[in-house]
């Protein structure tokens, strides 16, 4: 020790310099910082309480996996983790459009466009009711239809559509709903997603992947395809799914679609797909977001 330097002593007074005698008898440091606990002890004019600040606990960087360089979002693995939570999330999708025969199902598939499931559920059956078989709408004109299908929207078109498909089917197949796509195609208002319906869900054709609004948007939030064009939409996720899974695919997509991959809002965080999932429009991720994969 330095010479002249004297240790310092406990003054005699009971009172240490840096600290201020509060309440009865009992003194605290002034702003001192416990920095083992992690606290701040800070001491207000006039109170007599010692009082104690909690330091506010750092925030947590925000932490999101980088993604991989060689990143695919087509790759095997990931389209089959996909299809694992499908199976789990609904195992047993099936199409929402009640029908009895091909013939309904082709109608209600017609009707469905731009329209609820629910709505269309609500109008076929007196529809069907009132007409019994396909024979009954080829002898219709479309105004005698309008009337009938009026509350699913776009109902002069859709007229047109169902009885010209009647007529049509009565006069060059039979009476019976053909079972290839190409003639599907050749009856009026049918198009591959109505086609690829009726092939899929009645005569479990899969022969190709119904893509409505519902597969669109997914599609695109999974990466699946960058198109915007129904058909090419189509192609894009045929590469990509065994053909034995066609079928369900698609109605496990739409009940996802309905359930909680909504157009607005999706529901990310109750999703189980959502570690998977990198669209840009996602309500909450845990994962890096791809700018261009959004809906
Ligand atoms: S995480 Fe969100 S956007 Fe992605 S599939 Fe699930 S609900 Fe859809």
């Amino acid at each position: 020790m330095a010479r002249g330097v004297v240790p310092r002593q406990p003054a005699k007074s009971g009172r240490q310099e840096g600290t201020r005698r509060v309440g009865r008898g009992q003194s605290v440091r002034v702003a001192a910082v416990s920095a083992r606990k992690g606290k701040t002890h800070a001491f207000k004019k006039g109170d007599a309480k010692l009082v104690v600040v909690k330091a506010k606990a750092p925030k947590p960087a925000k932490v999101r996996p980088p993604t991989p360089k060689d990143y695919n979002p087509v790759a095997p693995e990931r389209v089959q983790a996909i299809l694992k939570h499908l199976d789990a999330l609904y195992p047993a999708a099936v199409c929402a459009l009640h029908h009895r025969t091909a013939w309904e199902l082709l109608v209600a598939t017609i009707l469905s466009a731009q329209s609820t499931d629910a709505n269309v559920n609500r109008v076929t059956p007196i529809l069907f009711q009132k007409y019994p078989t396909v024979q009954d709408f080829a002898a219709l004109n479309p105004e005698q239809l309008e009337p009938d299908v009026r509350s699913t929207g776009f109902f002069r078109n859709k007229s047109k559509s169902v009885v010209g498909a009647a007529k049509k089917i009565v006069a060059d197949f039979g009476g019976e709903v053909p079972q290839e796509m190409e003639q599907l195609l050749t009856l009026p208002g049918v198009a591959r997603k109505t086609a690829n319906v009726v092939l899929g869900s009645w005569f479990g054709k899969g022969v190709g992947i119904v893509v409505d609004t519902h597969v669109h948007r997914i599609s695109r939030r999974w990466e699946f395809t960058k198109h915007d064009d129904p058909p090419k939409i189509e192609q894009d996720l045929m590469k990509i799914i065994p053909q034995q899974r066609w079928i369900l695919f698609s109605h496990q997509v739409i009940h996802h679609g309905r359930n909680l991959c909504l157009a607005r809002n999706p529901k990310c965080a109750d999703c189980p797909i959502e570690p998977l999932c990198h669209a840009e429009d996602k309500t909450w991720t845990t994962v890096e977001v791809h700018k261009g994969a959004k809906a």
